[in-house]
C-alpha cells in the first residue's frame, strides 16, 4: 500500500488514524466520545491510494454523505458541535463530519442491487455471488430485486478486505448483531434506491458501516454513506437504452472511471501509475454531477424523512 502523506495538523485536535481516504481526529481537550472525520482528496482503487489527489473530492463526498444521512431513517453518527469542543478549522469544515466515536463492527455491509464488477466475475465462474446462488443466464449489470447482502470482513489497515458468508459474519459479531446489520443494510438500500430513481439515477450497489454506541447501546449508521466512493451509480436513461452497448449503459457516477483506467493501464503489480489529468477531471465531474442530480431535484420544502 502507498504510504499515506502526513495528515494536516488541526489546532485543538489530535490526529489518531488515517484510512485510505479519511483522517480521524479527537478533541485535545473537552468531552470524550467525539470523533472528527475529515475526508481528504485522496482516491483509492483496488485498495491502493493513488496519485494525484482529486482536489474538491473531499467536499463532494462529505456533502453526499450529509445529504443521505438526512434522509435515512436510522440513528447516524453525526452530532452537533458544542462550545465545549475545539472549533473545527474553517479550511477543513466543508470536508469534516463531527461524529460520535463508535465501536465499529468489523463488517463491510455490502448490498448489491445489480450484478456487476467482482460480483459478476464471480457469478461467471461459480453461478453464485459470495455463496448466494443466482439464476442462470444473467448478464453484466442485470438488476437484483430484491437486492442481496454480501458482507465482507473489514481487514486491518494495509490488508485486503475479504468477502465472507453471512454465517461467518454471525461468528464474528454474533447472531443478533449480524441479523440487524443485514436487515438494516437491505432496508436502507431499498429506500435509497427508490429515492435515487426519482433523480434519474440507478443505485447499483453500496457498502455501509455500522458501529455500537457504548453510551446508548444503540446500533448506529457510521462512516460515509451512499457516496460515489462507496457505491456504484448509473444514469437511468442510459441504463434503459438497450440500443447502447452494455459497457456504455453502465457508464457511472463513481470511481469506476478510475478502476477502468487502471485496469487498462496497469497489471496490478507494484506502484500504480499516476492518474492522467483527464481521468482526475472526469472523476471529479462525475462525483459533482451525482450530487447535483440528487440534491438538485430534492424539494427543499419537503422535510427529510
Ligand atoms: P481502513 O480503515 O481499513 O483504512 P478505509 O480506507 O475505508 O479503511 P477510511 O474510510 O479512509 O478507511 O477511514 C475511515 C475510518 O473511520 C474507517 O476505518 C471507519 O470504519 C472509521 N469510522 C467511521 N465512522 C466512525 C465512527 N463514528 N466512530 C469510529 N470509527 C469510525
Ligand atoms: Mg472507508
Amino acid at each position: 500500500m502507498t504510504e499515506l502523506s502526513t495528515p494536516k495538523h488541526l489546532p485543538g485536535w489530535t490526529h489518531i488514524y488515517s484510512g485510505k481516504v479519511r483522517d480521524l481526529y479527537v478533541p485535545e481537550s473537552g468531552p470524550d466520545g467525539y470523533l472528527l472525520v475529515v475526508a481528504s482528496n485522496r482516491i483509492s482503487a483496488f485498495d491502493f491510494v493513488l496519485e494525484p489527489p482529486i482536489v474538491g473530492k473531499g467536499d463532494v463526498l462529505t456533502a453526499l454523505s450529509n445529504w443521505w444521512f438526512d434522509r435515512i431513517d436510522m440513528p447516524n453518527h453525526l452530532v452537533p458541535h458544542t462550545a465545549a469542543l475545539p472549533e473545527i478549522p474553517a479550511d477543513v469544515a466543508p470536508r469534516a463530519m463531527l461524529t460520535r466515536k463508535l465501536e465499529m463492527y468489523p463488517i463491510e455491509c455490502v448490498v448489491r442491487g445489480a450484478l456487476t464488477g467482482s460480483g459478476f466475475a464471480e457469478y461467471q465462474q461459480l453461478g453464485s455471488v459470495c455463496g448466494i446462488e443466482l439464476p442462470a443466464g444473467m448478464q453484466d449489470g442485470d438488476l437484483l430485486d430484491p437486492p442481496i447482502y454480501t458482507p465482507a470482513y473489514k481487514a486491518p489497515l494495509g490488508e485486503h478486505d475479504e468477502n465472507i458468508t453471512y454465517e461467518r459474519s454471525v461468528e464474528l459479531v454474533g447472531e443478533e448483531v449480524a441479523s440487524q446489520l443485514r436487515e438494516a443494510s437491505i432496508r436502507i438500500f431499498t429506500e435509497a434506491r427508490e429515492l435515487a430513481a426519482q433523480s434519474g439515477v440507478v443505485l447499483a450497489d453500496t457498502k455501509f458501516e455500522f458501529g455500537h454506541d457504548p453510551r446508548t447501546g444503540e446500533m448506529v449508521l457510521a462512516d460515509e454513506v451512499l457516496t460515489s466512493d462507496s457505491s456504484r451509480y448509473w444514469d437511468a436513461a442510459r441504463y434503459a437504452d438497450e440500443t447502447l452497448p452494455r459497457k456504455e449503459r453502465l457508464a457511472s457516477f463513481d470511481k469506476q472511471i478510475v478502476r477502468n483506467w487502471l485496469s487498462a493501464n496497469w497489471d496490478k503489480q507494484g506502484t500504480p501509475p499516476v492518474l492522467p489529468r483527464e481521468i482526475v477531471d472526469q472523476t471529479l465531474g462525475q462525483y459533482r454531477e451525482l450530487f447535483e442530480r440528487l440534491a438538485g431535484s430534492a424539494d427543499p420544502e419537503q422535510p427529510a424523512a
